[in-house]
């Protein structure tokens, strides 16, 4: 607990010490943080851009414009509840429920609503399917749109000006740089994320899989291959990069 680099893990003593610190670059005070803890005098510095988010939620804060616990909920949902787990409950259902995948690929939202998955922001959300003929692959090139209810928060390399850049141009490249090589007759169809629509793949269900279980399918579905950078493969699905 000690040990001098230790970074606070609690999100809300997070936001306190950083706000504590985020307040010695503005001029006026934190009405609504009083200072009563010990001073951490051996923590991290955040990073500035983590300083000025957590400066200006704490002026939302005091301004009455946001609500502190409505935040933690959130980001307590966006942690610990809504990740790709999600996405590959929604693959594997459509692998073995050829009415479901029909309706998936028609209308995204209501067959997401239908296993619990519904839209924070209320954008459409469009499946993508894989076939052999045809491999999608999903991006943002303005900035990192994604279906966060399905996949939960983007990787950061979803985030980076080589990705958004690089997928458009020269997609074939991009993937092979995942390790993913596609034959010349692959088609490779490349869609660009919005804030109005945000994109899942539904990859190709591996040969093989015949005889497993929708959970034990739903276990190999990566993140990855349902952005598109990734097939899903027979081995249990591991932590993408
Ligand atoms: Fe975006």
């Amino acid at each position: 607990m000690d040990e001098p680099n230790q970074l606070p893990v609690d999100r809300r003593g997070f936001l306190k010490s950083a706000a504590a610190s985020a307040a010695t670059f503005v001029a006026q005070p934190q009405a609504g943080d009083s200072q009563d803890s010990p001073a951490h005098d051996h923590q991290v510095v955040p990073s500035d851009v983590t300083l000025r988010v957590k400066a200006i939620e704490s002026l939302l804060v005091d301004k009455g414009l946001v609500d502190r616990a409505a935040l933690d909920a959130i980001v307590e949902a966006f942690e610990t509840r809504i990740g790709p787990r999600n996405g590959a409950r929604i693959v594997a259902r459509a692998w073995v429920d050829p009415a479901y995948k029909t309706h998936l690929l028609a209308d995204a939202p209501t067959a997401m609503a239908a296993l619990g998955f519904e839209s924070y922001q209320g954008e459409e959300m469009i499946v993508l399917e894989n076939s052999p003929k045809i491999h999608n692959l999903v991006v943002c090139t303005l900035c990192s749109c994604y279906p966060w209810p399905v996949l939960g928060l983007p990787p950061v390399w979803y985030k980076s000006a080589a990705y958004r850049s690089r997928a458009v141009i020269d997609p074939r490249g991009t993937l092979k740089e995942f390790g993913l090589e596609l034959d010349e007759d692959v088609e490779v169809r490349v869609w660009d994320s919005t804030a109005e629509i945000r994109y899942l793949v539904l990859p190709e269900r591996p040969n093989g899989s015949e005889h497993l279980s929708e959970e034990a399918l739903a276990a190999l579905v990566t993140r990855n291959a349902m952005i598109g950078t990734a097939r899903v493969s027979l081995r249990a699905a591991g932590e993408d990069e």
